[in-house]
């Protein structure tokens, strides 16, 4: 185990329920979601597993301002302002241009984010992370604080120790359970979380398939990119067998669309699906293409019935409002039908 210094910020462990109605519709697999969207404070996802270890390395060194970056409609974003402010911290929120769309003005994220007490600032597209990070901190600095920098996703060595922990969690609650599933499907972005889960697989009965939905990089690129994340845990978990952990690891690219952060048909047909069936809440960005990624498997044949699936819901529900206008309803001061 390890002695990394932690924050409390995830209510663990976090829920893990079963589909029915998908299960049953499909005559097929049984599957399971893993509800890291009730990850406790500031509209939960799997950020804050991340950000329990971040946040602790951050206090440590004395910092009292958070600088972090993301995209317009940034969970990572918005949880960190959350986490931030449950330990007093100050926090500074870059949000770059990733789509070229004009964010609306209904934004889910962005909102929370300045709710929760962080400075917003908005950059364009072709930002470079780094250097906007840097300028950010020596502002910080300049003005006689101290920051912390966060990079995009919150997927520092310390942050995928925190995805570990799920894995670890995941498999006591399989165990009892009594089952072994195929495959643990999850959407995959920074590559953080899949790391983490990866470096944890052992805990999981039955030997399953990491199976990461790309939300924007093709494949070969976004394996790199995990390979790379676990290089960075070896830091602080010595005995990490990388070869053996991305060997668990499938990066399926078929999802991605025009890109990141642009919704697809099949994600917000995904998002629809699961509200509809189950009263579940996704987003069209990550958790709606894991889902159209899932859903793509059991009709495909590529998932049997009889198998055990677990979907991870990494949560993104707080961003839907941006995104109303995909779903075929008329945008707020529009057309719509009134009530009253
Ligand atoms: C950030 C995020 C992901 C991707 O996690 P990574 O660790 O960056 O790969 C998946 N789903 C949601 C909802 C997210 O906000």
């Amino acid at each position: 185990m390890t002695t990394s210094p932690r924050v409390d910020l995830v209510a663990a462990p976090t829920p893990l329920h079963a589909l029915p109605t998908l299960t049953a519709e499909r005559g097929g697999p049984r599957v399971l979601v893993k509800r890291e969207d009730l990850a406790g404070i500031g509209g939960g996802g799997n950020k804050l597993r991340k950000l329990e270890y971040v946040l602790a390395r951050a206090v440590a060194t004395g910092a009292d301002t958070i600088v972090t970056i993301g995209a317009h409609e940034s969970n990572h974003v918005r949880a960190t302002a959350a986490a931030a402010a449950r330990h007093g911290l100050a926090c500074i929120g870059l949000l770059v241009d990733e789509t070229g769309v004009a964010p609306t003005p209904n934004g889910g994220n962005r909102f929370l984010a300045s709710l929760f007490g962080a400075r917003l600032v908005h950059l364009p597209r072709g930002t470079d992370y780094e250097a906007a990070l840097a300028g950010a901190a020596a502002e910080v600095r300049a003005a006689g604080r101290v920051p912390f920098v966060v990079p995009a996703g919150g997927s520092t060595a310390e942050g995928c120790l925190g995805a570990r922990d799920l894995a670890v969690e995941l498999g006591g609650q399989l165990r009892e359970l009594g089952v072994e599933p195929s495959r643990i499907v999850l959407a995959t972005g920074t590559g953080g979380t899949l790391a983490g889960l990866a470096a944890g697989a052992d805990s999981l009965p039955g030997r399953p398939v990491l199976h990461g939905v790309s939300v924007g990089a093709p494949r070969a690129r976004q394996r790199a990119r995990v390979e790379a994340r676990l290089h960075t845990l070896v830091d602080l978990l010595p005995d990490l067998d990388v070869v053996r952990a991305l060997d668990r690891v499938v990066i399926d690219d078929a999802q991605i669309g025009p890109g990141y952060g642009v919704p697809t048909e099949a994600s917000c047909a995904a998002v629809s699906r699961l509200a509809r069936r189950e009263g579940l809440l996704l987003d069209p960005i990550y958790t709606g293409k894991a889902m159209a990624g899932l859903l793509a498997e059991i009709e495909a044949g590529r998932v049997r019935p009889g198998e055990v699936v677990v979907f991870v819901h990494t949560g993104g529900a707080p961003s839907l409002p941006a995104y109303q206008d995909h779903f075929g309803r008329a945008p707020a001061g529009g057309q719509g039908e009134h009530a009253t």
